[in-house]
C-alpha cells in the first residue's frame, strides 16, 4: 500500500496522535490528480492576525443576529435554540433597522440573519422583508446571508425581492432524521422543494449538511448530497454536529471520522465544481484533527478554525495555501460571496511560517510551497 500520505501527515508533530485510516488516505490520495489543489484556512489562531486590519474575531465584520433572539419553537435535540443564544437580538424590524446600522458603523460588512423556526421549520420573516430591502437600497454593499429554513416558492420571491444575497438552508436527506431530531412533521421532499424553490432565485443558494445529525451517525447525509447537487448551489457548507444540548434520553455519539472522511471525499466527487467550506462547527480534540486531515486530502476549499498541524500538512501536501484570519462567519461570507476583502486575506508568508515553526517547536517549512493570498 502506497504510504506516502500517510508518512506526510506522519511527519506532523501537531498531529501526532492521528490515527488516519490507511485505506482512505491511500484512495483519497489516488484520486489527488482530479481533486481541487487549492485550500482557504479561515482561522484567528495565528500571530499574524493580530496584526490584521480584522480586530478581534471578526465577528464585527460579519455579526450574526437573530430575529427571535435566543427563542426557538422547534428545539431540535441537537441544538436546543443554543446555536442563537450568543447572536445579537433584533426582535422587531425596527430593532433590526437598528442593529444594522450600529454594526455598519462599527465596520460591518455583512451579516448572517437567522431566528428560531416555528413548527413547520420556517422562520417568520415577513414583517422583516421592507427593512431589509430598506438596508439593502441604504447600504447597496451590505451582504445579508439568511438562514432561510423552508420555504416555498413565493416566500422564496420575497426574499429575493427583499435584496438577500444568499439564502442558506440544512438540507436532511433522512424521514427518521427530521421526524426524530427536529420532531417535525415535514418531509424530505420538503426540502428538497425548499431548495429548488431558493435555486429558482437570483439569490445565492448556499445548501448546509450537517454530518452526523442523526444522533451522531450517518444516516441521510447521502441522500441530501444528491438533492444538493440536483439544484447546483452557489456552494455547500459541510458541518459536523456537535451535540452540547442533546438530551439525556436522546444521546449523540460522536461521528466516526473516517465515515466523515469518506463522505468528504463523496462529496468532492459529486460536487467537483462547486465550493465546499467545511464550517467550524466539529467535535474538538482528536477526531476534529482527524476529520481535518481528511478535508484536507480530500480537497475542500475552505476550512474554518482548522486543527493544529492541518495548516502544515496541506503544505506537506503540496498544496496551494492561503490563510484568511477569520472567524467562520467571515469563511461563510467569502466563500459564499467571493468578497474582495484584502484586509482579511492578506497574510504575511513569513509570520505564517515562523508561526508555524513555533507551534512545533523549532521544524521548519523549508522547501514548502506556501502561498499567502
Ligand atoms: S430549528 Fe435551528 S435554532 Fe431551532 S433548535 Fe433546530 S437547529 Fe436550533
Amino acid at each position: 500500500m502506497n504510504r506516502g500520505w500517510l508518512d506526510l501527515a506522519g511527519a506532523v508533530e501537531a498531529l501526532d496522535g492521528v490515527e488516519l485510516d490507511a485505506a482512505l488516505v491511500a484512495g483519497i490520495e489516488a484520486e489527488a490528480p482530479a481533486l481541487r489543489d487549492g485550500t482557504n484556512f479561515y482561522t484567528p489562531t495565528f500571530k499574524s492576525y493580530a496584526t490584521s486590519e480584522l480586530a478581534g474575531c471578526g465577528k464585527s465584520a460579519w455579526p450574526a443576529v437573530s430575529i427571535t433572539g435566543g427563542d426557538c419553537a422547534l428545539a431540535c435535540d441537537h441544538c436546543k435554540a443554543k446555536i442563537l443564544e450568543p447572536m445579537i437580538p433584533a426582535r422587531t424590524p425596527e430593532d433590526l433597522w437598528r442593529v444594522v446600522n450600529a454594526q455598519i458603523e462599527g465596520g460591518a460588512q455583512g451579516m448572517l440573519l437567522t431566528g428560531g423556526s416555528n413548527h413547520r421549520n420556517e422562520v417568520e420573516y415577513d414583517a422583516y422583508y421592507p427593512v431589509v430591502r430598506r438596508i439593502k437600497d441604504r447600504f447597496p454593499a451590505f451582504k445579508i446571508a439568511l438562514h432561510t429554513a423552508l420555504v416555498d416558492g413565493g416566500i422564496a420571491r420575497r426574499m429575493e425581492d427583499a435584496g438577500i444575497d444568499a439564502a442558506m438552508m440544512d438540507v436532511i436527506g433522512a424521514q427518521d432524521t427530521i421526524s426524530q431530531v427536529y420532531h417535525l412533521k415535514r418531509s424530505v421532499a420538503d426540502f428538497e422543494r425548499s431548495l429548488e424553490c431558493l435555486a429558482a432565485t437570483s439569490m445565492k443558494c448556499v445548501p448546509h449538511i450537517v454530518i452526523g445529525l442523526h444522533y451522531g451517525r450517518m444516516l441521510g447525509e447521502w441522500e441530501a448530497l444528491e438533492i444538493v447537487a440536483r439544484h447546483k448551489p452557489a456552494a455547500l457548507v459541510l458541518v459536523v454536529v456537535m451535540p452540547f444540548y442533546a438530551p439525556a434520553q436522546r444521546p449523540f455519539v460522536t461521528p466516526d471520522a473516517r465515515q466523515v472522511g469518506r463522505f468528504f471525499l463523496d462529496a468532492r466527487r459529486r460536487l467537483p465544481d462547486t465550493p465546499l467550506l467545511l464550517g467550524c462547527a466539529r467535535p474538538a480534540g482528536r477526531v476534529k484533527a482527524e476529520i481535518d486531515s481528511y478535508a484536507v486530502m480530500a480537497g475542500l476549499n475552505g476550512i474554518a478554525h482548522p486543527a493544529d498541524g492541518v495548516v502544515e500538512l496541506a503544505v506537506r501536501l503540496g498544496r496551494e495555501v492561503r490563510v484568511t484570519p477569520a472567524c467562520c462567519s467571515i469563511a461563510v461570507g467569502n466563500e459564499v460571496m467571493a468578497l474582495e476583502r484584502e484586509s482579511g486575506i492578506r497574510v504575511d508568508l513569513q509570520d505564517l511560517i515562523a508561526e508555524q515553526r513555533r507551534r512545533r517547536r523549532g521544524g521548519a517549512l523549508a522547501g514548502i510551497p506556501v502561498v499567502a493570498a
